[in-house]
């Protein structure tokens, strides 16, 4: 199968559908592989890297789209993009078509199939192409968050892991998820002191099965929120309801109570966020200020450490990537439910049920 690697082109993504290490690997299965020029430098990735895997390095999008058999991308395909998918043409990336009824029609009328990663499945339940951004997400939200609270930034001046003789900042995290725990790794390994807030008992049982008595877990109330947030130096909000917008677990009356200079790293902006008073920002401008509370929502934190979130996606995208090249889409999907599961769009009819719903198309 010819698989092509166009350069993504929305606005400040830096990553890139196949690693140098993912290209060899295809290659090796008898694929051959066309990238465009440029496409791995967000990642430090050189057409000269992309060569020697076994890659020919194409000069433009269009001729990529033309010819490949698979396109293989990151983020959903831009209009430009769009208009160059062919009937019957393979689209493997993320598209999250729900919220994105002009994407959904054009890919529709394309003819083109398309297999979003978000709603791909694992036996073990959860979304497995999901997850790792969420990893990187959560583990980013409290080295942001540290960054956040120096004197410089508007921050309250607390180093997060203390010192010798002065105790460390209180660490408060909403929602003991992939994010959750993810960002719970790395606060406790900078030494901060960690509660988890989750709904979820089970999930609890969890963590303190995996963190032992390092972290606290409380049960997640509005009471619980309001006290454990108001004594914290950095909240970080982790929560989700699936399908859902994130429940506004913080109220604008709750910060007055809150440290002036503390921060918060509201990671669900992506559904919406957490707090009443969150809304989305950008790697170039991510954070302001509310009632003296920093807060950082940046809606694509993966995005800014473009290299690893790449790694991290290649890891759990390469193995489907294949099994659609080696076998074709249709033998690869009737082989494996939690595939199949990833088809949104093929042949001109929307074949995922909630989008089908959300948008109003026949399913
Ligand atoms: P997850 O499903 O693994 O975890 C969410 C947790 O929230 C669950 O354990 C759930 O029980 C808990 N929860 C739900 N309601 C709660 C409540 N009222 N109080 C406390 N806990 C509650 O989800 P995840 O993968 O950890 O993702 C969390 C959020 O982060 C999602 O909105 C996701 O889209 C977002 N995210 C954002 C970025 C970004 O760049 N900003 C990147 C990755 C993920």
């Amino acid at each position: 199968m010819l698989i092509g690697v166009p350069k993504e082109i929305k606005n400040h993504e830096y990553r890139v559908g196949m690693t140098p290490t993912s290209v060899k690997e295809a290659v090796r299965h008898g694929h051959e592989v066309w990238v465009q020029a440029n496409a791995g430098s967000g990642i430090g990735a050189s057409d000269a890297d992309y060569t020697a895997a076994g890659a020919k390095i194409i000069a433009t999008a269009a001729e990529i789209f033309a010819k490949a058999d698979m396109i293989v991308k990151v983020k959903e395909p831009q209009a430009v993009e769009r208009k160059m998918l062919r009937p019957g043409q393979i689209l493997y990336t993320y598209l999250h078509l729900a919220p994105d009824p002009e994407q959904t029609k054009d890919l529709v009328a394309s003819g083109a199939v398309c297999i979003a990663y978000e709603t791909v499945t694992s036996p073990r339940g959860g979304l497995p192409l999901l997850a790792p951004m969420s990893q990187v997400a959560g583990r980013m939200s409290v080295q942001s968050g540290a960054h956040c609270l120096e004197k410089a930034q508007g921050g309250r001046g607390v180093l997060i892991g203390g010192v010798p003789g002065v105790a460390p900042g209180k660490v408060v995290i909403l929602g003991g998820g992939v994010v959750g725990t993810n960002a719970a790794v790395v606060a406790l390994g900078m030494g901060a002191d960690v509660t988890i807030l989750e709904k979820n008992v089970d999930r609890m049982e969890e963590l303190v099965a995996r963190f032992g008595t390092a972290v606290k877990t409380i049960y997640s109330t509005q009471g619980a929120v309001e006290d454990e947030c108001a004594a914290a130096d950095m909240v970080i909000g982790g929560v989700l309801i699936p399908g859902a917008a994130a429940p506004k677990l913080v109220t604008k009356a709750m910060l007055k109570d809150w440290k002036p200079g503390s921060v918060l790293v509201d990671v669900a902006i992506d559904q919406g966020g957490c707090a009443e008073t969150s809304k989305a920002t950008t790697h170039a401008e991510p954070t302001y200020v509310v009632d003296n509370v920093i807060h950082y929502c940046v809606a694509n934190m993966p995005g800014g450490v473009a290299r690893t979130s790449t790694f991290a996606l290649n890891n759990v995208t390469l193995p489907f990537a294949l099994a659609i090249a080696n076998k074709g889409w249709k033998k690869a999907l009737l082989d494996d439910a939690h595939l199949r599961n990833g088809l949104n769009v093929a042949d001109g009819k929307v074949t995922y049920k909630a989008v089908a719903d959300d948008l109003g198309y026949a399913y």
